[in-house]
């Protein structure tokens, strides 16, 4: 104990370290103050040691380590062993090839973001991406906005600011994390008008509370749940006729909404065409895109939405419109868009391919292949069982793989690991078997 402030006096000065010639050309290479950091770091951690009776150990290593933990990215990629498809937690949809280019493209440099290259007069952002989006839906105008919970907003405050929204009890949904329909409204300045029963609204309740102060009908997708048995709403149809005799706006919120056929998830299209006159939905569940919202509908209305003051708050920076862009493009093909669109193509992939791969995983870890069930995430399609299949580990590997060089998120079930093959791509094999290899004692 005796020799504890000793030691402590033997540490060298900050000064000192920062001359020694390893360290000179660490902060050549990355800059002095984080070097600066990560001498006064080490430091500390040393003096720690000293004063619980241990050793310090090498100065010059920890320096290095430290310098490496403060110059390492805190966002990071990681491995989706889970099984869910859009993972809010970890970064919902993946990005397809071509929407990844134009990203890269429009962030290298200069772009006509806001240009019209014909006239050379002042462009809207929006422009890259509306004719895409009025085919795919059938709509006579759109508008991209930061995110699905925006596009609400922006619609509820536009047209219906100091007005009345009537939303039926089954569909005042909480969404992801407490972002709550009926908060949402309150904010944008609407009155709430809810009406029927939690599991059945009819056409006739609709009908009863509209008055002169309504400005919309309002459909949400029920996203994260369902509500069984003794059951009923009305068809899209029928609510748009009411909406139309009523002198009413109707506006469809389709949470993920979709491009292509799927069980149990309404297109915008269909949504388009069943009469409703504004749809939003968001650009990263199931259309695999970037974070975005999505407002398709009547000219008239979507420009009352684009001159609301909240427009140039929440409106969508140029990489997003990038992606959504080279998104859109690969939906113009429905069939190249579930080869090519990351989250299409994991959810319809065959089963038995899925099972070659956490067979390949099993084999390499020494686990063994269990059946799953994978899941659409997101609040998307919360019935849909995927057939799947994943790598059984033990439960002790999950903390470790969490914090692998690349992280390997799985899911624990009872005393197993279990590594879900469906959201792991073939490359990713090899990964996770090293960074098992590595987590074992
Ligand atoms: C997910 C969802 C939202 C919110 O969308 P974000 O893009 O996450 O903002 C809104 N409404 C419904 C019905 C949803 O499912």
């Amino acid at each position: 104990m005796e020799e504890t402030p000793n030691r402590l006096r033997e540490l060298p000065s900050v000064d000192r370290v920062l001359a020694d010639p390893r360290v000179v050309a660490l902060a050549q290479s990355h800059g002095r103050e984080p070097a600066v950091d990560a001498v006064r770091r080490a430091l500390a951690f040393a003096r720690q040691d000293i004063q619980a009776g241990g050793k310090p150990g090498d100065l010059l290593t920890r320096v290095e380590q430290e310098l490496a933990a403060i110059l390492a990215p805190r966002l990071r990629r990681v491995i989706n062993a889970t099984g869910v498809v859009i993972h809010t937690n970890l970064g919902r949809a993946p990005l397809s090839e071509p929407a990844r280019a134009r990203i890269d493209e429009i962030a290298r440099g200069y772009s006509n973001l806001e240009l019209d290259l014909d006239s050379g007069v002042r462009g809207s952002r929006q422009d890259h991406v509306a004719e895409h989006l009025r085919e795919l839906t059938g709509a006579e105008s759109a508008l991209v906005v930061n995110n699905n919970a925006a596009a609400l907003l922006i619609v509820a405050a536009a047209l219906a600011k100091g007005r009345e929204v009537v939303v039926s009890r089954g569909e005042l949904v909480e969404i992801g994390d407490g972002f709550r329909i009926p908060d949402v409204l309150a904010r944008s300045g609407a009155q709430l008008v809810e009406v029927g029963t939690t599991n059945r609204t009819r056409t006739g309740d609709y009908e009863q509370a509209i008055g002169a102060q309504t400005a919309l009908l309002l459909r949400v997708h029920p996203s994260n749940f369902r509500i069984m048995g003794f059951t009923e709403r009305p068809a899209l149809s029928e609510l748009a006729r009411l909406a139309e005799r009523a002198g009413v706006w109707l506006v469809d919120d389709l949470g993920s909404g979709s491009f292509v056929q799927l069980p149990d998830e309404p297109t915008a299209a269909e949504s388009v065409r069943a009469g409703s006159h504004i749809v939003t939905f968001s650009g990263d569940k199931l259309l695999g895109g970037p974070q975005a919202g999505i407002i398709c509908g009547r000219a008239e209305l979507l420009d009352q939405v684009r001159r609301h003051p909240l427009q140039r708050a929440l409106r969508a920076d140029k990489l997003t419109v990038a992606a959504l862009e080279g998104t859109l493009a690969l939906y113009r093909s429905p069939e190249r868009a579930r080869k090519e669109v990351p989250a299409l193509r994991m959810l319809e992939e065959p089963a038995e391919l899925v099972r070659k791969r956490a067979a390949e995983l099993a084999r390499l870890t020494g686990g063994s292949i269990e059946p799953t069930t994978a899941r659409a995430g997101g609040g998307a399609l919360p019935l849909w069982d995927v057939p799947s299949y994943a790598c059984a580990l033990d439960a002790t590997l999950a903390q470790p793989l969490r914090c692998a060089h690349v992280p390997v998120i799985g899911m624990v079930r009872e005393n197993q690991l279990l590594l879900d093959c469906r959201t792991v791509a073939d490359g990713e094999v090899a990964e996770i078997a090293r960074a098992v290899a590595d987590a074992r004692p």
